[in-house]
């Protein structure tokens, strides 16, 4: 016989029961009993310890079949097997679940060594990979497909309702994967996608479940005891990595007998997801009436950005910085406002995250920075000078236009010194693409603007950023300032951040001054500005260049 045959129980390890002696020389090993040491008796034992979880997940996913269907009892899978002399080898298997009176259900499997197809000695697990890929089954989970799951699901849910079942869609999104990339590297990563599939594929054993791309899975599930089941892959998921808490959001979209549209029940439920998105306090979100609401607006934003951009909905209002002490000011951050003809004024908190989702932010930030530009402009021309702005940039803004290039248009366009213009980044920039943020800063530089870091210690690798990353303005988030008064902890960090960023060579900015005695605090500990409501909210142009600056004059100009 040309492959080799064993058989093994379905359930634990899957303690192998039998192996005929081709396995025993599959494997490099003398006999059946050497080959069983070797692999420590069981099918976990056989495939090699990176594919494993993939494996297991896709002879799962095809033994479950869908809900609507007889489960299928076979599988095929491919995977790498690891040979008493440390080679690898790569395997196509056959398997078959057998149910056996003594052992419980049990797998017959035939294996054939396709090695001579398969080895390469460039990329052998993708290529292992591509040997089992179907555009039905995941190649690095081993679940199934987004296009599997569209043209199974519908079947799935007309049985669920003639029977009366209610049934949900549930859609699961690992929050902050970029970091756990970041962290762990991409096969890290990779790891951490496989054992999410695992757990989900072991918590709904019953039903359909996919990857529909990235972090992202999905699954149409009974409603009943729904809750718990979230519950308890949550809990799971936290332990995968032992650094740091995974945190896996699931929204769920109830389907009521009359939905149609299995792509409108998988939209609701990823906006249910969203909602949650870096939120510590919630783990699942059922689609609701608030949530139908706000999509509506992201829609009307998404919908109208450009006619906004264009009719000048879009509005820049301005927030004085002063020095400390002196109080006198020293720039203005322009802050953006959308003042809609039907809606009112909105508020960046409203649209700027729909605008950044749906990669159209760049049209925001290209009108604010041209509007800042021509109000400098207005400025020098009437009045002789002009107090320099700061202006915001968001993450994915980096991706989709070049910042430095950008700015420097404007600042040739509209005639002005380079250094009535700073750049702000969030620290939330660093996980989106650090190398194009590194980049992008040394550029501005290089063409003689300041870049400032915005909202310091909001994130995650604040200390990381000072390292890696060169600003000139270290603006520290309101946060800190918040309940300051009765914390001396939040004291001692407001010093120190402000010692160290003045001894790496940068000028400190608190945000979020609301009052006197914060302000006297910001003198004490020696931090260079300060922003906040104490002085001015954000305010028109025309507000500050007249009566705010008779309070606080200008200070003198670079
Ligand atoms: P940010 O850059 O950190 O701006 C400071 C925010 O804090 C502003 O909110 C401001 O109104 C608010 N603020 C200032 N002083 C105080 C205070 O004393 N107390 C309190 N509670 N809040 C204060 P705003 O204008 O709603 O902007 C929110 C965020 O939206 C900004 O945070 C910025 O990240 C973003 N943003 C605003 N305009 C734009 C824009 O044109 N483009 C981009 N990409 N982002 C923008
Ligand atoms: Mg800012
Ligand atoms: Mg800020």
């Amino acid at each position: 016989m040309p492959g080799g045959f064993f058989i093994y129980e379905a359930s634990g390890k899957g303690r192998i029961l039998f192996a005929n002696s081709q396995m025993a020389a599959i494997y490099g090993c003398e006999d059946v009993a050497e080959f069983l040491e070797h692999v420590g008796g069981t099918f976990r034992g056989m495939v090699y310890h990176e594919d494993f979880l993939r494996v297991e997940n896709a002879i799962w996913a095809q033994l479950s079949g869908t809900p609507d269907e007889q489960p299928a009892y076979r599988d095929h899978v491919t995977y790498r097997i690891c040979r008493k002399d440390g080679s690898l080898r790569f395997m196509d298997e056959y398997g078959r679940l057998v149910p056996s009176e003594r052992y419980g259900d049990v797998f017959f499997v035939f294996v054939t060594d396709i090695s001579s197809v398969a080895s390469s000695p460039s990329a052998p697990q993708r290529k292992a990979r591509n040997l089992s890929a179907s555009p039905d089954m995941d190649p690095l989970t081993g679940l199934p497909t987004m296009r599997y799951y569209h043209s199974h699901v519908r079947e799935a849910l007309a049985r669920a309702t003639a029977e009366g079942v209610r049934m949900a869609d549930v859609y699961f999104d690992v929050d902050h994967f970029k970091t756990v990339n970041y962290r762990l590297g991409y096969e890290g990563g990779d790891e951490v996608l496989q054992r999410v599939g695992a757990i989900l594929r072991e918590s709904f054993p019953d039903d359909l479940c996919a990857r529909f791309s990235d972090d992202h899975f999905v699954l149409v599930t009974k409603r009943e005891g729904l809750e718990q089941r979230i519950e308890k892959v949550h809990a799971r998921a936290s332990h995968i990595i032992s650094s740091m808490p995974l945190e896996i959001k699931a929204g769920v979209y109830e389907l009521a007998a009359d939905d149609v549209s299995i792509a409108f029940a998988h939209d609701r439920a990823k906006v249910a997801c969203a909602s949650i998105k870096g939120r510590f306090d919630r783990i699942y979100r059922f689609y609701d009436e608030t949530l139908a609401i706000n999509e509506e607006l992201r829609e009307y934003i998404v919908g109208h950005i450009e006619e906004a951009v264009e009719k000048g909905w879009i509005k820049n209002y301005y927030q004085p910085v002063v020095s400390v002490p002196q109080k006198l000011t020293c720039s203005l951050e322009a802050l953006s406002r959308w003042v809609d003809p039907e809606r009112g004024i909105m508020s960046p908190a409203q649209y700027v995250h729909v605008l950044e989702d749906a990669r159209l932010i760049h049209l925001l930030d290209r009108a604010v920075i041209e509007r800042a530009c021509s109000d400098l402009r207005r400025s020098l021309m009437q009045l002789g000078r002009a107090i320099p702005i700061s202006l915001n940039f968001s993450p994915s803004a980096l991706a989709l236009l070049d910042v430095p290039s950008l700015v420097d248009e404007m600042v040739k366009k509209y005639d002005l010194p380079k250094d009535l213009i700073h750049v702000e980044f969030t620290e939330s920039s660093l996980t989106e693409d650090p190398d194009l943020l590194r980049l992008t800063i040394a550029e501005l530089h290089k063409l003689g603007y300041e870049v400032w870091m915005d909202d310091f210690g909001s994130g995650y690798s604040s200390l990381n950023l000072l390292k890696d990353y060169d600003f000139d303005v270290l603006k520290i988030d309101m946060e800190f300032l918040r309940g300051m008064e009765g914390n001396k902890k939040s004291r001692t960090i407001v010093r120190s951040i402000t010692n160290l960023a003045h001894s790496l060579g940068m000028d400190t900015l608190v945000e979020g001054v609301e009052t006197e005695g914060q302000f006297q605090f910001l003198c004490e500990v020696g931090a260079d500005r300060a922003q906040g409501f104490l002085f001015s909210a954000p305010v028109p142009y025309e507000a500050i260049v007249g009566d705010f600056l008779i309070r606080y004059p200008p200070a003198r100009m670079k």
